[in-house]
C-alpha cells in the first residue's frame, strides 16, 4: 500500500492519533463520536453485542455513553459509520464489499466448492451448511483462507473436493497429504453426514499403514505385511470398533503388531531364512534376542502365519501380562479427598479423576460419556456406566454438574452443541483420552493404579456380577479381580447389594445427597 505523505512528520500528523479507547498512539482506523480509535479497539468494540441500555435494541454496541461509559449502539452514540452487512444486515467488522464474516465465508465456500456449473457440488451442500452454522464464522474464514493457494491447504482441498478431483470416500482420504488438514476435513465431512462415520482410530491406522508399507526397504516383504494388516489386523480392529470405539492405545498396539511383523520378516531375511524354511529353533532364537514387548507384538503375526499355513506349526512362549499394583484403600480415599477439596485445581481433570477413583473407569471410556449419561432423579444424581446407573455421592455430583455447566472446547466449529461430557478440540469428537490422562496425572492421580484400587474395593463390597453390570465391566474381569482381592462371589448373600458401604466411608464435604435442581 502506498501512502500519500512526503515526510515522517506529515505521516505522524495525518495518520496517527491517540486512540480514545486504549490511549496508545496508533494509526487512526476511524473517527468515532468519542474520538479516534485504533484498528484493534475498533474491531473489539464492534464485536460487543447485547441489549443497548439507551434504546433496548439487541445489536452491536461499539459506542460509549458519555455519562457512564456503558456500551451503547451506533444510533444512540451518533455514529456516522455503519457496521451493517450490505447483504444480511448483521453488524460486524466488515470485509470486502461491506460484507460480514458469515456472508464472506458463504461466498468463499460457494467459490471453493463450485463443481464447475456455478453452484456448490450437491453432495457438499451439508458441509457448507455446517461450516456456515458455526458460532464464530471468523475461525472458518481463517481456516479456508490460510496458506490460500498452497497445495494441501484447506482451500485447496475444498476446491479439489468441489471439482470432484477427490472422491468422497474414506479410501481417497487415507492417501491425502498433508494428513492433518485432510483428517480435519474428513472429521467435518463425517460430522455433517457427507461421509459415513468411521472410527477415528481406524482412520488413523489406515493412514499410517499407507506410509508404513511405502517405507519398507525390501519390496519383496511388502505384499505379506499388507496381507497381514488387511486380513488380520484391520478386521479385528473393525470388529472391536463395532462394540466400542478403538482407544489410542488400541490403535498404537495394532501399529506395533504390523511394525514387529515387518521387523520379524526383515530378521528372517538377514538370517537367510523365509517363513517356509524357518524352524522352531529359529523362532526360539528370535525370542531370546527380543524383549517382552516385541514378543507380545509379534505373537499375532506368528499365529496368523501358522494358521495361514505360511509356516510350519510352532510352540510360542506363553503370553504374560503385567498389571499395575493397586493403591491401598486409604490412599485412594485420600486422593479422592484431594480431588474434591482442591478448588484451585482445574475442574476438568478433577471430574475425570473422581470418576476413575470412584468407579474404576478407564479414561478411554470416560471420554465416551455424554451429558445424557448424567441422570437427575429428584435429589440424587446417577452416572450411567452400565445398568443400573450408579449413584453419585453428593460432593462428586456437585463437581460433575459444575463441570457440565462450564465445559471447555464448546466454541470450535460444529462443536457448540456437543453432548460429550469431555468435548475435544476437533469437530464432533470427544477429548483424546491420552490428553485427559496427562491432565489427571498432573493432579498427582495415577490413573491405572487408581482404577485397579477402585475396582478391587468394589468387588470386595459387592458381588462381582453386580459390579460388572453397574460399571459396564465384563464379568470375567471382575471375577478375576475378586479372586485376586481375596473375595469370591460365593461370599455374598443374595439381597440388596446396590448400596456399597464405600459411600459411608466416603469423605463427605456437603453431606449425603446432592444439591441438584
Ligand atoms: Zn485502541
Ligand atoms: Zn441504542
Ligand atoms: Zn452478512
Amino acid at each position: 500500500m502506498s501512502r500519500l505523505y512526503a515526510t515522517a512528520e506529515q505521516c505522524e500528523r495525518w495518520y496517527m492519533a491517540e486512540c480514545c479507547r486504549c490511549g496508545r498512539r496508533r494509526h487512526k482506523a476511524a473517527s468515532w463520536p468519542d474520538g479516534y480509535v485504533c484498528r484493534t479497539c475498533s474491531d473489539r468494540a464492534v464485536r460487543i453485542r447485547g441489549v443497548c441500555p439507551g434504546c433496548g435494541a439487541d445489536r452491536a454496541l461499539p459506542g460509549r455513553r458519555p455519562s457512564d461509559s456503558a456500551a451503547i449502539c451506533t444510533t444512540c452514540a451518533g455514529f456516522t459509520q455503519s457496521f451493517a452487512c450490505a447483504r444480511c444486515g448483521f453488524e460486524d467488522t466488515l470485509r470486502a464489499g461491506r460484507l460480514c464474516a458469515r456472508c464472506t465465508l458463504a461466498d468463499r465456500l460457494a467459490e471453493l466448492l463450485d463443481d464447475g456449473t456455478g453452484r456448490i457440488r450437491p453432495e457438499l451442500v451439508p458441509l457448507a451448511d455446517c461450516l456456515l452454522a458455526m458460532d464464530n464464522p471468523r475461525s472458518g474464514l481463517t481456516w479456508v483462507t490460510i496458506h490460500k493457494d498452497q497445495d494441501g491447504s484447506a482451500g485447496d482441498l475444498l476446491r479439489r473436493l468441489g471439482r470432484g478431483q477427490i472422491d468422497l470416500t474414506h479410501e481417497a482420504f487415507h492417501a491425502l497429504q498433508p494428513w492433518r488438514a485432510a483428517a480435519h476435513l474428513r472429521e467435518l465431512l463425517m460430522a455433517c453426514g457427507v461421509l459415513p462415520t468411521l472410527d477415528k482410530q481406524i482412520c488413523s491406522f489406515e493412514r499410517w499403514l499407507v506410509g508404513h508399507l511405502a517405507g519398507i526397504e525390501n519390496p519383496e516383504l511388502t505384499p505379506l505385511v499388507r496381507r497381514f494388516a488387511t486380513w488380520e489386523v484391520l478386521p479385528r480392529l473393525r470388529a472391536s470398533a463395532e462394540k466400542n470405539p478403538i482407544t489410542p492405545a488400541g490403535r498404537r498396539y495394532a501399529g506395533d503388531q504390523v511394525k514387529h511383523a515387518t521387523a520379524f520378516l526383515r530378521w528372517l531375511d538377514e538370517h537367510d531364512l523365509t517363513l517356509a524354511t524357518c524352524r522352531q529353533g529359529d523362532i526360539d532364537a528370535w525370542h531370546v534376542e527380543h524383549n517382552e514387548h516385541a514378543r507380545q507384538a509379534v505373537r499375532a503375526f506368528l499365529l496368523w502365519c501358522t494358521a495361514s499355513k505360511l509356516t510350519r506349526r510352532f510352540r510360542l512362549p506363553a503370553a504374560t501380562t503385567s498389571r499395575a499394583a493397586p493403591l491401598p484403600q486409604h490412599q485412594r480415599l485420600a486422593l479422592l479427598g484431594h480431588v474434591l477439596t482442591g478448588r484451585d485445581l482445574p475442574l476438568q481433570p478433577r471430574v475425570a479423576a473422581a470418576i476413575v477413583l470412584l468407579y474404576a473407569q478407564p479414561l478411554s471410556r470416560i471420554v465416551r460419556l455424554t451429558v445424557e449419561d448424567v441422570i437427575h432423579d429428584g435429589d440424587q444424581v446417577f452416572l450411567r456406566l452400565g445398568e443400573p446407573p450408579s449413584p453419585v455421592p453428593g460432593p462428586v455430583a456437585d463437581l460433575l454438574l459444575d463441570w457440565i455447566a462450564n465445559r471447555t472446547n464448546m466454541n470450535t466449529a460444529t462443536n457448540h452443541a456437543s453432548r460429550w461430557l469431555f468435548p475435544g478440540r476437533r469437530a464432533g469428537q470427544p477429548m483424546n483420552p491420552d490428553a485427559l490422562a496427562a491432565l489427571v496425572n498432573d493432579l498427582g492421580i495415577p490413573t491405572i493404579a487408581g482404577r485397579a484400587a477402585a475396582i478391587r474395593q468394589h468387588v470386595l463390597e459387592m458381588p462381582a456380577p453386580v459390579v460388572a453390570d453397574a460399571l459396564g465391566y465384563h464379568q470375567v474381569t471382575t471375577a478375576r479381580l475378586a479372586t485376586q482381592a481375596g473375595g469370591t462371589w460365593s461370599h455374598y448373600a443374595p439381597g440388596d447389594h446396590t448400596r456399597s458401604p464405600m459411600w459411608r466411608s466416603f469423605p463427605s464435604t456437603s453431606g449425603a445427597g446432592g444439591s441438584v435442581g
